[in-house]
């Protein structure tokens, strides 16, 4: 692999570098001969004259070559016009003081790429370097933004060539890095490269119309307009959740009646709407759990407050506040306690940290994770369990927008230690934890040979965690189960699971924590994790 250096950014080249599999990170057995992997497939011809693909061999943001020199030239001032931006407090109130901190500090010690799971999966590939997107964005911030920067600016950072290749080559590295924030743990000076990346994002969408469709036209702008990312209405979403309720009362032997808009309840649940469709036994274990619990909780069938995605945190502020707004007054209106929410870590961090530095004071409703209501339910007594009824091995996913940036560690874990007898650890985990690789929106972008680009680098070191954690016993005909509480993370490790097809290969499945818990509950029929691959 040819070593990549940041001033060669933006110099002509068909390509910066190229992804082989062979460059790859190995992994563990039964995975461990390349010949028996799927081959890395590169772009057609006609996808690369279409679109911008010169940064590697893949593309996530589908950004249309520009048709003239003078359409190239605008898209560089806007680009710059919104850096200017950035760095006002009028325009970025609410992550200004650490982004400075993060772009005028930098000891070069690169302690940081050490802790980042794409650029160790890459096989140390330059380019996923967590401080190389900031090196080009910190030299084109010195050369253009800083008084004497022209002549100075080259000599205090290096210097780089800003123009078209430049700019889209950085809107793709945008989208190369899962927001994870690994890098910023372990950076002595506590700079953080994903803000750096977040904030390249924001330039992108908010100034000039440049984002992945499946983030913001399928997912806040459908959102804000029908009411969730899936284009469920309400009328669909209470047609599905009363099909789910029918279902989970024929498999558990209970009653189970999810209620919609209850005034005055304790809890306005939000679930993130993908998990109906595609995981109806996590909303489903949810209603189970709750109502075998005696809770006071509601479901909202107001627009937007039955689907908890805020894509917003991963690409723009705007939308991302849009959102929340809405989530809060759905709370308002009910007059509930609290909104808890389900299964899904983006929408923990966007309604809870980030909301906080958004929500005016009148709509600052209390928020509560899932995991801990349920950690106080499994442990109240108000549910009788059998944990030999999880007797399989499991392991546990931290999510890391709960988990490393919000400290949500525990509750989840004391649950399935007491319920799962064969419970262990991944190794790092916790707030070490690595990302699943679908963080920041990949795991529902799949564009051209993008889907492999995540299976193979950004989601390898989650897969080779999950094989170490049973590699005790990996043959088919042991079931596994990875608990992951979070529904973007349940995603990407669906789809890298089948990508490798790991479940015929070594029966690993995945699921939620709530599915775990109504699986050991004696007044349930036994057998409510059903061991298929879905
Ligand atoms: S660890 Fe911190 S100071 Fe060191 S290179 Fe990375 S961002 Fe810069
Ligand atoms: S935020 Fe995560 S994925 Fe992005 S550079 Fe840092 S460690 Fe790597």
């Amino acid at each position: 692999m040819k070593k990549l250096k940041v001033k060669d950014f933006g110099m002509p080249a068909e390509k910066l570098t190229s992804l082989d599999l062979e460059d790859f990170k190995p992994l563990p057995p039964p995975y461990d001969k390349w010949e028996d992997l799927p081959p890395f497939p590169k772009l057609e011809d006609k996808v690369k004259e279409t679109y911008e693909c010169s940064l590697d061999d893949t593309i996530a943001i589908v950004l249309p070559q520009p048709k003239t020199k003078e359409e190239e030239q605008e898209l560089v001032r806007k680009f710059l016009s919104g850096l200017e931006k950035l760095f006002t407090k009028e325009n970025n109130w609410t992550f200004l003081q650490p982004l400075t901190l993060s772009m005028e500090h930098c000891a070069k010690c690169q302690t940081c790429s050490d802790a980042c799971h794409v650029y160790e999966s890459s096989g140390n590939n330059d380019l996923y370097r967590p401080s190389f997107r900031s090196d080009v964005l910190r030299r084109i911030y010195f050369k253009y933004l800083k008084p004497g920067g022209k002549f100075y600016g080259k000599w205090s950072q290096g210097d780089i060539d800003l123009n078209w290749k430049t700019v889209a080559r950085l809107a793709e590295l945008a989208y190369r890095c899962n927001l994870c924030r690994r890098c910023a743990q372990t950076c002595p000076l506590g700079l953080d490269n994903g803000l750096i990346t977040h904030e390249i994002r924001k330039i992108f969408s908010q100034e000039m119309g440049i984002v992945p469709k499946e983030l913001h036209e399928r997912g806040s702008v459908l959102q804000l307009k029908v009411g969730s990312s899936t284009g469920m209405n309400a009328e669909v979403v209470k047609d599905n959740i009363e099909f789910i309720d029918e279902d989970m009362a024929d498999k558990t032997g209970m009653t189970v009646q999810t209620p919609w808009d209850k005034e005055g309840a304790d809890i306005l649940l939000i679930h993130n709407a993908g998990e109906i469709m595609a995981w109806p036994e996590n909303p489903g274990a949810f209603a189970v759990i709750f109502e075998a619990a005696g809770l006071s909780w509601t479901l909202s069938s107001d627009i937007v407050a039955y689907d908890a995605i805020n894509y917003g945190l991963w690409y723009d502020d705007t939308m991302l506040a849009k959102v929340a707004i809405k989530h809060a007054e759905a709370a308002k209106k009910l007059k509930v306690k609290k909104i808890v929410l389900g299964e899904c870590g983006h929408a923990h961090k966007a309604l809870t940290v980030i909301a906080d530095r958004v929500l005016p004071g009148d709509l600052r409703v209390p928020r509560e994770s899932a995991m801990t209501i349920l950690e106080e339910i499994v442990f109240s007594g108000r549910i009788k369990f059998d944990p030999s009824r999880n007797d399989f091995p499991v392991t546990l996913h931290d999510p890391c927008n709960m988990v490393r940036l919000m400290g949500i560690v525990e509750p989840q874990r004391k649950v399935v230690r007491h319920l799962c007898p064969q419970f262990r650890e991944m190794t790092p985990h916790g707030v070490e934890n690595y990302c699943c690789g679908g963080g920041s929106g990949f795991a529902i972008m799949s564009p051209y040979n993008f889907g492999p680009w995540r299976f193979n680098v950004s989601g390898r070191k989650k897969f080779e965690q999950i094989l170490n954690a049973f590699s005790d016993d990996l043959s088919p005909e042991t079931h596994k189960y990875v608990c992951a509480p979070c529904s973007n993370c349940k995603g990407q490790i669906r789809d890298f699971l089948a990508y490798f097809d790991a479940f015929e290969k070594c029966g690993i499945l995945y699921g939620g924590l709530v599915e775990l818990i109504v699986n050991a509950m004696t007044d349930v029929k036994p057998g409510f994790i059903e061991w298929e691959w879905h």
